[in-house]
């Protein structure tokens, strides 16, 4: 019998299950109670359980399986984490300060297919999906963090934003939310939550369906399909006509705002042509669009493609902005470290396979 993450269960899979294994109903609140909030790391931590349903739990499942590799801070308060899974593979966390809080971006898959050609993560091919208890067990070792550095601080806020399309592992991501928006556990609330997709229309319309209020971004990129298709080769299998009315399909259901991430490239889609064309794309849903244009950060690996210009980056914003478009130019954190996604892993799998 393999052993699982605890953390994969969702408070309804965990009482099911300990129903089914001969324990009382009430044992779920209270293992919930000290994995959550008090967040212990240890089953035998766990006080008021009695020794048969420690053991039982000792038996079937692990707390802790992620093993930190690397620890990278910036003078910003930026920390990127990279995580050893137990099978080897590699992935990363950041946890971001604002003003509004803590915010933590994880990683859904290791590797991924998307075939970005800006994207230092797509560089590496997916190799599996992570499991809900490994996409959780990210936020608990950043929580544990925190703990430790004794200033009560706790994540506040989640993107799920790093390698990874989550769309394509849905329903780990789904019971992912299900467990860190849990209000007798993390409680970390649905509108503190953003989920980013490269555009896989299907899930869009899924999503839509699920009637919580958790935040979708869409990776835009390019405001037509040549480009688009040049830039990320998805936008082969879901180009704008498919992509545009899920999208419609998912402000009407939800009367959410959507928010359009947009990587600026010099001399790729950075001219004043492209806003002018992103504009008019987004004219019937302005009112629920938000545009994040987002400076481009080089990864040697895509050496095609630069920073657009501080002048370039302005111009575009300006005329989103004469068209009513709202957008704002991402702030940058972490500069100082291996910033862009997928950065540090790829450089430590490089390594490792020098040292081999
Ligand atoms: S940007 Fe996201 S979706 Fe695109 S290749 Fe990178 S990780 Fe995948």
């Amino acid at each position: 019998m393999e052993k699982k993450s605890i953390y994969g269960l969702t408070l309804d899979q965990l009482t099911s299950w300990l129903i089914e294994h001969g324990q009382k109903k009430f044992r779920a609140a209270q293992v919930w109670d000290w994995l959550y909030k008090k967040r212990v790391t240890d089953f035998s931590q766990m006080k008021n359980l009695n020794s048969d349903c420690i053991e039982l739990l000792e038996e079937h499942f692990f707390i802790q399986t992620l093993k930190q590799e690397i620890k990278q801070e910036s003078e910003d308060g930026t920390i990127k984490f990279l995580f050893k899974l137990q099978d080897g593979n590699l992935i990363e966390t950041v946890l971001m300060r604002f003003n509004y809080g803590l915010s933590v971006c994880v990683t859904t898959q290791v590797g991924c297919n998307i075939g970005c050609t800006f994207c230092a993560s797509g560089l590496l091919k997916k190799n599996r999906d992570l499991t809900s208890g490994e996409i959780v067990e990210q936020i608990m070792n950043v929580q544990h963090h925190l703990d430790e550095a004794g200033k009560d601080e706790r994540v506040s806020h989640i993107v799920v934003m790093g390698i990874g399309e989550p769309f394509d592992n849905y329903d780990n991501m789904m019971d992912f939310f299900r467990v860190v928006n849990d209000q007798k556990g993390l409680s970390i609330g649905a509108r503190h939550i953003t989920v980013s997709t490269s555009g896989l229309a299907n899930k869009i319309y899924d999503f839509a369906d699920e009637n919580i209020q958790i935040n979708l971004a869409v990776s835009l990129h390019a405001p037509n399909n040549e480009l688009r298709t040049r830039i990320m080769k998805i936008n082969k299998a879901y180009p704008l006509e498919k992509l545009m009315p899920a999208i419609d399909y998912y402000l009407e259901k939800t009367n959410r705002r959507i928010t359009f991430e947009y990587i600026l490239l010099k001399d790729v889609n950075d001219h004043k042509e492209e806003a002018i064309q992103l504009a008019k794309l987004l004219k019937n849903k302005r009112h629920l669009s938000y545009v994040n244009l987002i400076p481009y950060n080089p990864v040697d690996e895509h050496n095609q493609y630069q920073r657009s210009t501080k002048e370039s980056i302005l111009k575009f914003y300006e005329t989103l902005m004469n068209h009513g478009i709202n957008c704002g130019v991402r702030v940058e954190q972490g500069t100082d470290i291996d910033a862009a996604c997928g950065q540090l892993r790829s450089k430590q799998i490089k390594k490792d396979k020098v040292r081999s």
